[in-house]
This record gives structure tokens, sequence and C-alpha cells, in this order.
């Protein structure tokens, strides 16, 4: 097999690849890059697996993501890019299944790899697995075509099963490909330094960790300002507005943020506006947090001032963000947490728990603030000082902003993605776009 002739391709940049460019598998079996994100079970790792694809692919690489087919009428191909496309493929049931029923489904998706592989012109020089359902196709993938894998986690069991009161019966299996991807994939990205200490800490001493983070679109989020956003919310500038956005699943923490808004000395200006964007239809599995969250805003008498917009479409977004006055991100546990760094780069101060990837991502007093998680009391006292000081929040969402932009722009992970993937495959410079080396990128 051989390369496709891409010579001509001029990447958006108006780079152009020297040689064929290499064929990367990016697997994401429960995460769909396709599917719109915010209902049940689709959040950030849908976000990350899109925007890394079609961001190395604008540099060059050709990209094949990987996911499962959850019913009939979705098409097997789309196309993002004309080097990148979402490849559903069928394994098990044609239905949505929880991540934690998919395991005894994985052969058969590996299989349906293999298959697809045969029928393309070019070989996958390299597989890039999240989470660990895909790291265990990774894992088989490595092994059966000899290629290097990459693995990101998203999410750790070992933190994971600390935060649940029932642990499912998957969550061995879960633990030992977990150390599996870490001790044997060529690379594991950590999107953290958080992350890579909890990896080296509960997972397992070996293995060769990368610091990667996540990105987000610092041009989309930066649109609007304050004013605008309000206007087109049609929301009254003179209130002031916090806003939660995310899946409604318990370790998100929002009935911290419905109990500190119940406790803070803001409700009682009478011109507080609580915004809880995110869920999916009724009668899907997170339906119970939403109904739990729902209930537990009439009981301590906040239904007036609290909105559910429900999921806010990618084109909403940059809005709600920049019409807020602070956005809180109350998780129990986050290995990244994308929706800070959304909040940022919108301008808007992020008051989050000092837990995971927001110890990284946001920088108390300077950008926003960090509070113990499940504390009811300081979250309060957190949302009231930064709605009491006006020149503050701008000051913090100002200095948020230059973070992002600075730090955690997709383009400057893809190039740091690209550049580990030229490293792992031994690739000289001429097969790699001018500009992807790891000197370009600032790290922190
Ligand atoms: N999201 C969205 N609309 C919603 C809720 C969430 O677009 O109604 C997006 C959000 O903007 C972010 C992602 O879903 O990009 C959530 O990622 P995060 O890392 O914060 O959390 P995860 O879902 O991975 O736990």
């Amino acid at each position: 097999m051989s390369f496709p002739d891409q010579a001509a391709i001029l990447c958006s940049d108006g780079l152009r690849f020297q040689n064929p460019p290499r064929a990367i598998a990016l697997v994401s079996v429960h995460g769909d890059p396709a599917i719109d994100v915010g209902g049940e079970e689709a959040g950030g790792q849908n976000v990350y697996v899109r925007q890394v694809g079609e961001t190395l692919a604008q540099i060059g690489w050709q990209v094949d993501m990987f996911t499962r087919k959850v019913h009939g009428e979705q098409p097997e191909i789309v196309q993002h890019h004309p080097r990148c496309r979402t490849v559903r493929l069928v394994a098990g049931s044609q239905d949505f299944v929880p991540r934690d029923q998919i395991f005894d489904d994985l052969p058969e998706f590996v299989a349906q790899v293999l298959d697809f592989q045969r029928q393309q012109p070019y070989d996958y020089a390299l597989v890039h697995s999240n989470y660990w359902l895909s790291g265990w196709v990774g894992l088989q993938l490595k092994q059966k075509l000899g290629i290097p894998q990459v693995h990101t986690y998203h999410s750790l069991g070992a933190i994971k099963y600390r935060n649940v009161e029932n642990i499912p019966l998957i969550a061995t299996t879960r633990l030992a490909v977990e150390k599996a991807c870490l001790d044997i994939a060529d690379r594991v990205v950590a999107t953290s330094p958080q992350e890579k200490n909890d990896m080296k800490r509960l997972v397992s001493e070996q293995g060769r960790i990368e610091i990667i983070p996540c990105g987000t679109d610092v041009e989309r989020f930066g649109q609007f300002s304050r004013a605008a956003a309000r206007a087109h919310l049609g929301i009254d500038p003179q209130r002031q507005v916090i806003f939660y956005v995310g899946r409604f699943d318990p370790r998100k923490g929002i009935e911290i943020l419905v109990r500190a808004v119940a406790h803070a000395q803001a409700r009682k200006t009478g011109n507080l506006i609580l915004v809880i964007g995110g869920g999916s239809r009724p009668g899907r599995t997170d339906g119970l947090e939403r109904e739990r969250i729902e209930s537990l805003v009439n009981d301590l008498g906040l239904a007036d001032l609290t909105q559910f917009p429900g999921r806010i479409s990618e084109a909403d977004l940059p809005a709600y963000y920049a019409a807020a006055d602070v956005s809180v991100v109350p998780s129990y546990y986050e290995p990244f947490g994308l929706v800070a760094i959304e909040a940022m780069a919108s301008g808007t101060p992020v008051i989050a728990s000092d837990v995971g990837g927001l110890q990284y991502t946001v920088i108390p007093e300077q950008t926003g603030l960090l509070v113990p998680p499940r504390a009811v009391e300081s979250l309060a006292a957190a949302i009231d000082r930064v709605l009491t000081d006006e020149g503050w929040r701008l000051q913090l969402g100002q200095a948020a902003q230059a973070r992002v932009r600075t730090y955690f722009s997709w383009q400057g992970v893809a190039q740091q993605l690209s550049g580990l993937y030229a490293r792992l495959l031994a690739l000289d410079s001429q097969d790699m776009p001018a500009h992807s080396t790891e000197a370009d990128v600032k790290l922190y």
C-alpha cells in the first residue's frame, strides 16, 4: 500500500507538504466527534477528538476518527476536512449503550477497524486512543499493525471510583486496562501536570508521559463583548449573571453551585440570574440529575432567578460565556475541564474547584478563584468577592483571556501533538510541515 499523492495539497496556512501525509487512526469508541455535545455522555472528549483531528488535518496529517455507530440512520462517514473524517463502525447493537457496557463489543470494533484499514489506499502510521475503552482498542491495533500508540485518558478510573458510591462491575477491567496503557503505550498524553502526577501516583510508576494540554477556539470564544452578548441573548445589562454549562452528572457538582447561590450575599440584591446550561432530552440517563437539581432549586427558593436553557449549541455558547459575570466549574474532580478555558477565552473570570486540571488552567487571584470542592460556603464567598468588585472582575477576565490565548489554543495543542507523532515516527523535517516543531510552541 502506498500513500495517496497529496503533494499538491496546500495546508490552510499555505505550507506545502513535501511528501504524502502520514495517516493517523484517532480512536474514540464512545465519544463520537461528529455529534452535538452537552447531552448524555457527550462532552469534552468529543470536542477534543474533533478539534485535534481537524487541526491535525489542517497541518497536513490524514486523520480517520473511529467511533461506534449508535443508531441505524447515522451516516457511516462524516467528512470534516478533505483529510479528516469520522468513521462510524458497527460493534454490537446499533443503539446507545452506556460506556460501562461497551467493553464486550470491543473485539468486534477492532476487527472493523482492521477491515476498514484493508480498504484504504494508505496504512495507519500511528494510533491515538482516547479513554480506556479506546485504549484497549489502541493496544490491539498497536500489536496487530505494529504501529506506535499514543493514549489520552480523559478520565482515570482510580480517581473516578473514589468519588462514586456504587462501583460498577467493569471497574477491575478498567483499572487493568488503564495500567496496561501506561505501561505499554509509546506515549501517554497528560493534559495537565496534575493528571501526570495522578497517573504516576495511582496507576503505574512505569510509563512515558508527555504533558500536552487541551485547547479551545480562541477566536470563536473571544468574539463578543459582554454588552453585545447580552443584547444577543436578551439579558438585562443591569443583572448579574452566574453561568454553569456542562453535562448533568453528579461529579460536576451542580448541587454545590445551587446551594452556594442560595447562601451568597449577592442573592439578596434581587439582581442575580443563575444560568445552568446543558443536559439532554427527558428520559435520558442524565435526566435524573437534572430533575434532582431542578427540585433543589425549587426547595431553596431559587426558581425565580434560575434558568435552564438545556443543551447550548456551539453557535450560542460564545454569547453565553461572554454575557456572564462569572463562570463556575464546581466539579468534584476534573482531569482538564474545557469549560474553564472556554469561559476564560471569552474574557469571563472562572471560579473553579481546586482539583485536577482546573489547578493548571485557573490561576487564583489572577484569572479567577479556586475553592475546595464540595465547599458551599467557600464557593458562596468567592462568588460574592467577584460580583462585588466590578473593576477586579474585569481585570480577572482580561488576564484569563490572555492566558488562554498564550497556552491553550487548538493550534498550539495540535502543533505539540504533531511534534510528538513526528518524533515517534522518526519523521525527518522534510516529511513535516515547516512549522511543526515543538520549539514554536509555548508550553507554559
Ligand atoms: N458543552 C456544550 N453545550 C452544552 C454543554 C456542554 O457545547 O450544553 C460542551 C462544553 O462547551 C465543553 C464540553 O461540552 O466543550 C464539556 O467539556 P468539559 O471538559 O468541560 O467536561 P466533560 O464533559 O469532558 O466532563
